[in-house]
């Protein structure tokens, strides 16, 4: 998509600091990172949310989560716990309309979200 922050990061016009890449799925660091490891998991190809990425039907959404709990492993937080989050629409905060993950871990992580 022409003005998708996220697809220009996906064609390099934009740099970020990958740590995890598929054939499908990009991982890189969120550049306002809300934990020592938050990392951003997107499918290359443009998908607006996480709603719109689930019936898509193809198994990019398996591909995404597989490539999360990578980095979580490749970051040293899989065993002490992470947390995986969807913002999915304006009222949950989406503020990048190209479905992503955060990955977030090493440190406490509380509930309610914080
Ligand atoms: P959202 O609020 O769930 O849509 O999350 C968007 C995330 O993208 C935020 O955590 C931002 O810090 C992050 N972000 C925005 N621009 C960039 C960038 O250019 N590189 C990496 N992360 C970004």
């Amino acid at each position: 998509m022409n003005d998708c922050l996220f697809c220009k990061i996906v064609a390099k016009e934009i740099p970020a600091e990958i740590v995890y890449e598929t054939g499908r799925t990009l991982a890189f660091r969120d550049i306002n990172p809300q934990a020592p490891t938050h990392v951003l998991v997107i499918p290359k190809g443009h998908h607006a949310t996480a709603a719109v990425l689930a019936d898509a039907d193809d198994g990019l959404a398996d591909e995404v989560l597989k490539t999360a709990h990578a980095v979580a492993v490749l970051e040293g937080v899989a065993d002490s716990g992470y947390r995986v989050v969807f913002n999915t629409g304006l009222g949950a905060g989406q503020t990048v309309f190209h479905v992503h993950a955060h990955v977030l871990g090493g440190r406490d992580l509380t509930w309610p979200p914080g």
